[in-house]
């Protein structure tokens, strides 16, 4: 009943002709998704509007982008709109990812009025949660995360929340080449679950995808896609590599 999704965040890699030669070979790859699968990909911002043509008579191929402002407008400059991202055809948008949490000094609350207008303008945000290294090891984990669905997902409604996909990428497992367990990933991931059905409903709770994002590769991600709390992943190092790509999504039951 609820979405199975394998989308790649790209970050700030690769040039528009490396993206274009990415997508062709993804798409060449021939994937048959099966009913409620997606493949989304997240591209810098200058290649949303080529990749959404690449992909436009691919049913179940979707594009996101990496961020987007807080604000509806005005003088930001450098940033960029979720109204702008909707009126080039964007459909999901990446929210609250470790690195802008670090980098760019992403708190809970900014993130809840980046949520807002990213679901005022009809993209699909993508919320990442997940914890430090110090956290997991203090065994405090899921207070930490549910700190952080709290402060950016609670004020929403039941129906606004069903456009919301959440990803939990423990941030000692992002490009480190450290994987949580499939033990550890489902853990957290039923505990979210849990979290949205005291808040939001039962039905919320069941509806909702969670994926799992933390160095999935093809040879780790059947184990944590087969956890029955985890609806697939968001992949950054092996999303840039189309066989490694392919592969994931293929692990997708
Ligand atoms: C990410 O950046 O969202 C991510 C999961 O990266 P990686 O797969 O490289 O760990």
């Amino acid at each position: 009943m609820r979405k199975k999704i394998v989308a790649g965040n790209w970050k700030m890699n690769l040039t528009l002709a490396q993206g274009e030669q990415l997508i062709n070979d993804i798409l060449q790859a021939g994937l048959t998704l099966k009913e409620g699968q997606e493949v989304v990909v997240a591209t810098p911002f200058p290649y949303l509007l080529k990749a959404k043509a690449l992909l436009k008579n691919y049913p179940g191929f979707y594009v996101a982008a990496q961020n987007c402002h807080s604000e509806k407008s005005g003088a930001y400059t450098g940033e960029v709109s979720a109204e702008m991202l909707q009126s080039i055809g964007v459909d999901y948008v990446i929210l609250g990812h470790s690195e802008r949490r670090e980098y760019f000094q992403e708190s809970n609350a900014m993130l809840a009025k980046k949520i807002d207008q990213a679901l005022a303008n009809g993209l699909k945000p993508i919320f990442c949660c997940g914890e430090p290294l110090e956290v997991r090891q203090a065994e405090t984990q899921n207070a930490y995360v549910a700190k952080q669905l709290e402060e950016s997902l609670y004020h929403l409604t039941a129906e606004q929340l069903k456009q919301v996909v959440i990803a939990y990428e423990p941030i000692w497992a992002i490009g480190t080449g450290l994987t949580a367990s499939a033990a550890q990933a489902q853990d957290m991931h039923a505990f979210i679950r849990s979290q949205i059905a005291n808040k939001f409903g039962r039905e919320a709770g069941l509806h909702i995808s969670v994926l799992y994002g933390g160095s999935a590769k093809p040879g780790n991600a059947a184990e944590l896609f087969s956890c029955p709390d985890v609806d697939g992943g968001l992949i950054g190092g092996a999303s840039l590599v189309a066989a490694d790509f392919v592969s994931i999504i293929e692990k997708l039951s």
